[in-house]
């Protein structure tokens, strides 16, 4: 972990963002609970994310770049489904991931979460590693700090196997140059100390359902799955909500909720958890309108992040190559953030964008689809020729009563997680500057930038001396605030400057002072988080004067 985001996580526990699950009984891995002020922010984050993409959607009027006005509409659908679902939609079948384990430390890991750093020469050239050590062939180094050599090896071929990870690698060469991999050499040079062959297990696949029993009896009959993404509750629904909402083509359907993954490797504070929060939207439209709703949601997803202050060196579009595509999938692309805890030139992803065809609802109408050696999608049979999962059977085509056509919809999947998008703005907003504190001298200061959208707390109210009426006159202001609907603080301990120093530690945009000239012309100062500025405003309109500067 880097230094930065060791401080990161120390600030989200000091000032109760994010705490370890079941801290007092030594934590749960994978899991992790937000204290009072990460419960806010992430409320806001995710309020932000069902305000601007269902809310504030006005289907009578056109966004600017959309290629047509489009309807927007929620729902909530549970966390527990009929397991068919699950086989229909390919979940029960290849929800996996491959791990292997260290026989030697028993840890566990996931082959394609090893993240290494290699480059492939030209054959016979000699070049120069970055510890000056001279190799032949191929070089290559391990960024994790339990590092294995074999198993990096294997990493290795399993990375050649998914050309995924190839631009994330320096990559200059065929596939087969991964077997010319000197591990002695190697071994020698970049890790010494790594552990030897021979100690880890056969790679094997390993489905991230979570697994529980509903009912009494609790036999394999009774198995069910917590979901692992929101968005099956949703093409489950498709039809009763086409026929209970009057939605007409195009149109979205949003699901903000819970979703749980048997993570190999939990990982990266909440990067990667076992329960996580998920933001989706299932885009229903024409097939021959797809491809442009796919450019829409791919550019409106994108810009929204940094709407809410990421900054545009810091998150990047990248468009899958055609073999990392999903069998289904015409075209996706991953909203990816330069986390801390990544290499330079490094990106997570925050968000997936993918054209999915009509993969999901076929599947539940046939059942459990697959690819022909034509690459078209046909029912996946058994061994009787019936269909290996059968569909629901149901009708989910779609009528185009002005086509008056009649076709199973398109849809586009922009699927956010709402821990992932918090962490970013989390990470984002962490800056340390120096600032004079009130006698000149200069101060470390640690400053959370939040966007005021995302900011758990608004203003904070401080009576300059606890004498003279002032905490009174704070105590007034601090309730038209709150009766505004502002969530803010009311701070009186301490000299003003520590004041305000813990309000920039969580992000608090206005600081409110009430001093000796509020009780003779009743005014009050506002600091600006950011500038610092200091401007003195009549104390009747502060929660309209907030309100006006949370909204410009
Ligand atoms: P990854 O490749 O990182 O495992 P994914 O491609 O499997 O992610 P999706 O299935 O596309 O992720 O899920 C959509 C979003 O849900 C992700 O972009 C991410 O923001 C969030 N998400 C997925 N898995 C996790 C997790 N284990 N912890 C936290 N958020 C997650």
């Amino acid at each position: 972990m880097s230094r930065s985001m060791e401080k990161i996580v120390a600030l989200c526990k000091r000032r109760g963002f994010v705490f370890q699950n079941s801290e007092i009984y030594g934590g749960y891995n994978g899991f992790w609970d937000y204290g009072p002020l990460g419960t806010a922010l992430k409320r806001n984050v995710r309020d932000s994310w069902y305000h601007d993409m269902v809310s504030a959607h006005n289907e009578l009027l056109k966004p600017e770049a959309a290629p047509s006005r489009f309807q927007m509409v929620g729902v909530e659908t549970s966390l527990i489904m009929n397991p068919q679902v699950w086989k229909c939609s390919g979940h029960y079948d290849l929800f996996h991931d491959m791990m292997v384990d260290c026989r030697e430390t028993k840890s566990r890991y996931r082959l394609d979460q090893l993240r290494c750093r290699w480059v492939v020469f030209d054959g016979e050239t000699v070049k120069q590693d970055e510890t000056g050590a001279e190799l032949s062939k191929v070089m290559v180094t391990s960024t994790e700090e339990d590092f294995d050599a074999d198993l990096t090896a294997e990493a290795l071929r399993a990375f050649g196997k998914k050309k995924k990870y190839a631009d994330k690698l320096q990559w200059d060469g065929p596939t087969t140059t991964l077997d010319t991999i000197d591990v002695a050499q190697f071994n020698q040079v970049v890790a010494p100390g790594a552990s030897k062959a021979g100690t880890l297990t056969e790679p094997r696949e390993f489905n991230l359902m979570m697994k529980t029993v509903i009912g009494a009896l609790g036999t394999d009959d009774d198995a069910a799955y917590l979901r692992p993404e929101t968005a099956q509750g949703i093409f489950v629904n498709f039809k009763n909500v086409v026929d209970s909402s009057r939605v007409k083509l195009p149109f979205g359907i949003c699901q903000v909720g819970k979703s749980f993954r048997n993570e190999i490797t939990p990982r990266n504070f909440t990067f990667r958890s076992r329960e996580f929060e998920q933001m989706e939207i299932e885009f229903f439209c024409r097939p021959d309108e797809s491809s442009g709703w796919y450019t829409y949601w791919r550019d409106r997803r994108y810009q929204w992040y940094q709407d809410l202050g990421i900054s545009k060196d810091r998150i990047i579009l990248r468009d899958h190559h055609a073999e990392e595509l999903a069998h289904y999938s015409v075209g996706t692309a991953d909203i990816e953030y330069a986390f801390p805890f990544l290499d330079d030139g490094e990106f997570g992803e925050l968000e997936g964008i993918a054209h999915r065809g009509d993969f999901d609802l076929r599947s539940h109408i046939d059942g459990k689809l697959t690819k022909n050696a034509a690459g078209e999608l046909e029912v996946e049979l058994n061994e009787h020729g019936q269909p290996k999962y059968r569909g629901s059977g149901k009708d989910l085509s779609y009528f185009d009563d002005q086509a008056k056509e009649r076709f199973v919809p398109h849809v586009i999947e922009p699927s956010a997680g709402a821990d992932r998008a918090t962490l970013a703005f989390i990470c984002e907003a962490y800056h340390e500057d120096r600032q004079p504190d009130e006698k000149g001298a200069m101060q470390e200061r640690v400053v959370m930038k939040f966007h005021p959208r995302l900011a758990p707390v608004k203003a904070a109210v401080f009576p300059l001396i606890k004498k003279e009426g002032m905490p009174e006159k704070a105590t007034e202001i601090f309730g038209a605030l709150k009766a505004a609907g502002l969530s803010c603080q009311f701070d009186q301990q301490g000299a003003i400057g520590r004041r305000y120093r813990r309000q920039d530690e969580i992000g608090t945009p206005y600081c409110i002072t009430v001093d000796g000239d509020t009780m003779t012309d009743g005014t009050v100062t506002i600091r600006d988080r950011d500038t610092l500025e200091q401007v003195r405003v009549p104390a009747d309109s502060i929660a309209d004067e907030i309100t006006s500067r949370l909204n410009s």
